[in-house]
């Protein structure tokens, strides 16, 4: 079996077409683009380029973005303001704070921040409780990249065994949430899991996000299942692999994203998805 190839890039470049349209109509309606602020304290050049991929993706589809560069070394306070000021700006609908911080500032300082109206990367305890509610709630944008693929796909996931490897605040915990809501038997492992091989084998979707270059290989994966690899790793030699490995995952698998090219691609456009829901709101 050679597994179908799930595109991210081509999924990407259709939702990029929809927003397009709906921002028109939006605009229609109500005069003024959607605005999403970027916040980015860090400083960092990854954070840069980060938001540079995400100004982008607002240029192409027309929603009114821009980029705030505070000192690095901003105290907590002027940070908070300054988000509170953002919660209270009518021109902007989503609000994004570049991470990692600055170690003086915290995280979750920042998630209280940002009102949850506003919260279009699903960061703040609110959006989490929603989630786990099974309320309406914007989510964490790889996470939602992850279901959007499996949506497009037309992956059917009520009844299914879904194993998720990986159990983290922005993929994994809220993932399982989401798959749990749309009926599937979902088990998570994490790194204290013994013997992972048997749990994946019986997954109908693998989804993988742990950060371990092609953790995942043939033997570990049923025939026939959908692979999610949501894994980006740096090679010493340059360029990027994901969790899974491909070449030989390809041969088993029924469907499988690649690395690049697959999840990575829809993060950010999910981002501008969620803004432009925040917007209608
Ligand atoms: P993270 O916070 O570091 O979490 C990694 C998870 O993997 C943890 O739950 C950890 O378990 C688990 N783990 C580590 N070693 C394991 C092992 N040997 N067996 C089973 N589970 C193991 O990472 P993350 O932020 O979720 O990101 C995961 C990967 O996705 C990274 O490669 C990251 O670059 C990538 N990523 C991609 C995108 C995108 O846009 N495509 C976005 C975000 C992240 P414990 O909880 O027990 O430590």
């Amino acid at each position: 079996m050679t597994a179908v190839i799930l595109d991210g890039r081509a999924m990407g470049a259709e939702i990029r077409s929809e927003l397009r349209d709906e921002v028109r109509h939006y605009v229609q309606q109500r005069g003024q683009a959607p605005g999403l602020a970027i916040v980015d304290v860090s400083g960092d050049g990854a954070s840069a380029v980060y938001s540079r991929a995400i100004l982008r993706i607002a240029e192409d589809v027309a929603v009114s973005a821009r980029l705030e560069h505070l000192p690095a070394l901003t105290p907590p306070d002027e940070l908070r303001c300054r988000l509170l000021q953002l919660n209270e700006d009518e021109a902007t609908q989503g609000i994004i704070v570049q991470m990692p911080l600055p170690a003086h500032l915290s995280q979750k300082m920042v998630a209280d921040s940002i009102s949850a109206r506003k919260d279009i990367d699903g960061i703040s305890t609110s959006s989490a409780g929603n989630l786990f509610l099974g309320l309406p709630s914007f989510l964490p944008s790889t996470a939602a990249a992850v279901m959007e693929i499996l949506e497009r796909s037309k992956t059917v996931l009520a009844g299914r065994r879904v194993v998720i490897v990986g159990r983290s605040n922005v993929v994994g915990k809220p993932l399982a949430l989401m798959l749990l809501q749309k009926n599937a038997t979902v088990t998570v492992c994490h790194s204290h899991t013994t013997n992972l091989a048997a749990l994946t084998r019986q997954a109908e979707v693998l989804i993988v996000a742990v950060g371990r270059a092609s953790m995942i290989t043939a033997e570990m994966v049923r025939p026939g299942a959908t692979v999610i690899d949501v894994g980006i790793n740096t090679r010493p030699q340059g360029g990027i692999v994901g969790d899974v490995d491909f070449a030989s995952v390809r041969e088993v698998a029924g469907a499988l994203t690649p690395t690049p090219g697959g999840v990575g691609p829809l993060t950010n456009v999910m981002l501008l998805k969620q803004c432009v829901q925040a917007a209608w709101q």
